[in-house]
């Protein structure tokens, strides 16, 4: 058998137990902005292997510091031990970080990190002696498949199996010119909310859904003066994707918390971190034992993954990685501008690195269906990897990404839209 076939006998992979479903390839090796399988072929990572690896693959600088780490600490017990790696990542991240942000809690993925970032804020009410039992998110929102992440998750598709056992949350629109007042009059009457938890500027999984920071900050402002605590998830948007570092920036009004992961390692190794303010931190300091926050995974703050971080920022904050992200940016600017006439299009989006292009459908519905894996497997065969959101294909690679290969995706593009 080939590794596909025996792949197939043992692995269950997430999302594609469809039975149309492609056979899952082999992946031999990673360079840059290429995979390449078991038969040599290579593909442009498009979409940064699931969005993580903002500076590309087996980057040499980032496999040496983990190499010296391995070879110094693998691992170590984070209650009651801490390392280099941990404190010194807290310390460099900390004051780049949008507004006044104080500690770093560690986990091990998004997901987690926006685990713990609900339970700071439910938990922070109750220790203040002011229970407060709801949460406020967006409709089509994504934040993690854990059973709380899932709970502030505004998309079916993902949660309906689960509904009765996911708790209430209240769910609004994404906020525009036109629904913005009602939006602020609505948060105004919430009194048992402890936090409002969104993705800063676009909504990943939701369908690359963008909408304007100024709208953000109004939201922002009506819970704050409601008593609501603020949480940005900024999971896929951190570490340079939105054009700045990380998309609270265009915001004036800045969180109380922050989960971050994926780009964080540079997506070389699984890391999230969940900080906050010191006004949350210190709502957990008490003689009692109950005050605490009884949370923390085995393999919290792994050193090994606290150097891929360090790394990786050090290259993020390079100024050659900032001009990478301000050149994607302009190109892809002149792409969109180039296709959003055609009749194919039904709309194009962006912001910083990544695009959005929704393909126009019509009324039909089977069409619909089939247009995911059509586009997936065309692009596949070209080389490229795309996973189209039902009928919207997004791009959002490697920073480090050429010209070259962003015309060749361009191009590709385009004629998918004469030919599929
Ligand atoms: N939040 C956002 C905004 C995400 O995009 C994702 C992953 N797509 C998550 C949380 C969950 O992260 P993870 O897959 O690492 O658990």
């Amino acid at each position: 058998l080939n590794l596909a076939e025996r792949d197939k006998k043992v692995i269950w992979h997430p999302y594609t137990q469809m039975k149309n479903a492609l056979p899952h390839i082999p992946i031999v090796r990673g360079e840059g902005v290429y995979v390449f399988d078991e038969n040599g072929k290579k593909y442009i990572d498009a979409v940064s292997s699931w969005w993580v690896n903002i500076h590309g693959h087996a980057h040499p600088y980032i496999a040496q510091k983990v190499a010296e780490q391995l070879n110094m600490l693998e691992h170590v017990i984070f209650a009651g031990f801490t390392h280099e790696p941990a404190v010194l990542l807290a310390e460099r991240l900390l004051p780049i970080l949008p507004g006044k942000q104080d500690k770093v809690f560690y986990t091990d993925n998004g997901s987690t990190a926006v685990e713990v970032a609900l339970k700071m804020c439910l938990q922070y009410w109750d220790n203040k002696g002011k229970p407060k039992t709801r949460i406020l998110a967006f409709k089509n929102a994504y934040h993690g498949d854990t059973f709380g992440a899932m709970s502030v998750s505004g998309r079916s598709i993902f949660t309906d199996a689960f509904n009765s056992l996911l708790f209430d949350v209240d769910f609004i629109d994404l906020p525009n010119k036109d629904n913005i007042s009602d939006l602020t009059s609505y948060i105004s009457n919430l009194t048992d909310t402890a936090c409002f938890i969104f993705e800063p500027l676009i909504l990943g999984s939701g369908g690359m859904l963008m909408y304007e920071a100024k709208y953000l900050d109004e939201l922002i402002v009506a819970c704050r003066k409601a008593g609501i605590l603020i949480i940005a998830d900024e999971v896929m948007t951190g570490f340079g994707r939105t054009g700045t570092y990380f998309a609270c920036e265009k915001l004036s009004n800045k969180p109380d918390i922050i989960c971050l992961s994926k780009g964080l390692t540079g997506g070389t190794m699984p890391l999230g971190v969940t900080t906050c303010t010191d006004e949350i931190f210190e709502a957990f300091l008490s003689e009692d034992k109950l005050k605490t926050l009884y949370h923390g995974h085995s393999f919290t703050a792994n050193p090994i993954a606290c150097v891929a971080s360090l790394a990786s920022l050090d290259i993020l904050l390079q100024e050659e990685t900032l001009a990478n992200i301000k050149r994607v940016e302009a190109k892809h600017a002149v792409f969109l501008q180039e296709i959003k006439a055609h009749a194919k299009v039904k709309a194009v989006r962006q912001t910083g690195t990544i695009i959005a292009i929704e393909w126009e459908t019509g009324n039909e519905t089977s069409y619909l269906s089939n247009l995911r894996n059509l586009l997936y497997a065309y692009f596949l065969d070209k080389g490229i990897i795309l996973r189209p959101l039902g009928n919207i294909i997004y791009i959002l690679p490697p920073y480090v990404i050429s010209n070259a290969d962003l015309d060749y995706i361009y191009g590709a593009i385009k004629q998918a839209l004469e030919e599929i």
